[in-house]
């Protein structure tokens, strides 16, 4: 008899000949910045709870007093069974921090890019997208129907040659960018992509997952670091990084957040963001705007790790994530648990996540400069 499902295993023995294949390991207790893996007690830079917000006490009390107030789920679609003021509460404190008219909140950071995109454009448009970008940006763009064409790496240059040759053969045009880059920690050019677009009349989506909470002079992430809140612009982030709790939201004038409630299928068709999650990413916020100590914290020890690194290779420190480049994913998986052994818990990063493979670090406000010592020792040892 034929199994249909026979290829399953042929695919994961090929993922594991080429040292691709994945699995998920069980931690113990609540996160932080060290934590425990099989009785192992590590130094965590594996996490993007960058100001060490998801274990936070007043985090877990605020969504407590949400569940006990609303209830564990939210129930139906926001549109089709209600939503709580809670819900609305997030949005405009999402908006104030971006200074943006309005907000509107998904279930999850994916699921914002998803329906932001293909609820923008369409087959008769264009989407330009960096080659580096993450995954939800790719598969929105892909979902939408438009033509998608990469751009090399924050190259602006190629980016515009791009829209010299094809712009005009599109009704709508979208640049999408990750902001801060998730496995290399590197900031996108901004003005220049913002310059490109009101010359050729493109809209411009950012992704600011993991540059809210760390960037930014009141920490409302990339787009304000470099001095382009004012500009027309689309801003999609996530709820579970900085702000260290589940979600997505995206940040943009009010014709945009009312389209997108009418039009982006990942918001209309899908159950609201439960209200423990919606209460504690509404505290984070609070915390954002009142413990300006916390993204110090964060940069100082970014500080002490690009020190060290800017002497050895010329590592990014434009963001709390640092990556080491290795040679292949057997060098990334063996330096891992090298690290690991000596108390360090950092992911391998491998294709097809990434072209080249790396270990990638991500900084916390709540790691000590002892942590942040110790991994530089280790990582002298292991190199
Ligand atoms: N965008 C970027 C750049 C990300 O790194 C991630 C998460 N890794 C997401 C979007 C998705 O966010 P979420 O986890 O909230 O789905």
């Amino acid at each position: 008899m034929v199994n249909p499902y026979s290829w399953l295993e042929k695919s994961l023995a090929t993922l594991h000949r080429a040292d691709w294949y994945r699995s998920v390991k069980t931690l113990e207790g609540r996160g932080g910045a060290v934590i425990n893996l099989n009785g192992q007690s590590l130094i965590n830079f594996a996490s993007n709870d960058y100001l060490g917000l998801a274990g936070d006490q007043r985090l877990i009390d605020a969504a407590i007093i949400a569940l006990e107030t609303y209830g564990a789920g939210s129930t139906g679609s926001r549109l089709l069974s209600g939503h709580r003021d809670l819900h609305r509460a997030l949005e405009i404190a999402l908006a104030t921090l971006k200074q943006t008219e309005d907000a509107l909140v998904f279930s999850s950071g994916y699921l914002a890019n998803l329906g932001t995109i293909t609820a923008l454009v369409n087959p008769k448009d264009l989407i330009l997208s960096d080659q580096y970008n993450h995954s939800s940006l790719k598969n929105g763009a892909k979902l939408s129907g438009a033509k998608v064409l990469e751009y090399a790496h924050s190259d602006t240059e190629d980016l515009a040659n791009h829209l010299r040759k094809c712009r005009s053969h599109y009704r709508r045009c979208l640049i999408i960018t990750d902001t801060v880059f998730s496995m290399d920690g590197d900031l996108c050019p901004l003005p220049e992509i913002l310059a490109l677009a009101n010359t050729f009349d493109c809209m411009v989506l950012v992704d600011e997952a993991h540059a809210t909470g760390v960037l930014g002079a009141t920490g409302a992430g990339c787009v304000e670091h470099f001095h382009c809140t004012q500009q027309p612009l689309i801003q999609v982030g996530t709820l579970s990084k900085a702000l260290g709790s589940l979600g997505g939201y995206v940040a943009g004038s009010a014709a945009l957040i009312d389209f997108l409630r009418n039009r982006a299928a990942t918001w209309i068709y899908t159950t609201g963001l439960s209200p423990a999650d919606t209460a504690s990413a509404l505290q984070a916020i609070e915390i954002i705007n009142q413990e300006p100590q916390r993204r110090q914290q964060l940069w100082d020890n970014i500080n002490i790790l690009s020190k060290y690194l800017t002497n050895k290779n010329p590592l990014s420190s434009a963001s709390a994530i640092f990556c080491l480049p290795l040679a292949s994913p057997q060098e990334a998986l063996e330096k891992s648990a090298q690290l690991q052994a000596q108390g360090i818990f950092c992911p391998a990063i491998r294709p097809p996540t990434v072209p080249t493979s790396r270990l990638r670090f991500s900084l916390m406000a709540t790691h000590g400069s002892g942590h942040v010592e110790k991994l530089i020792e280790t990582l002298a040892e292991v190199s």
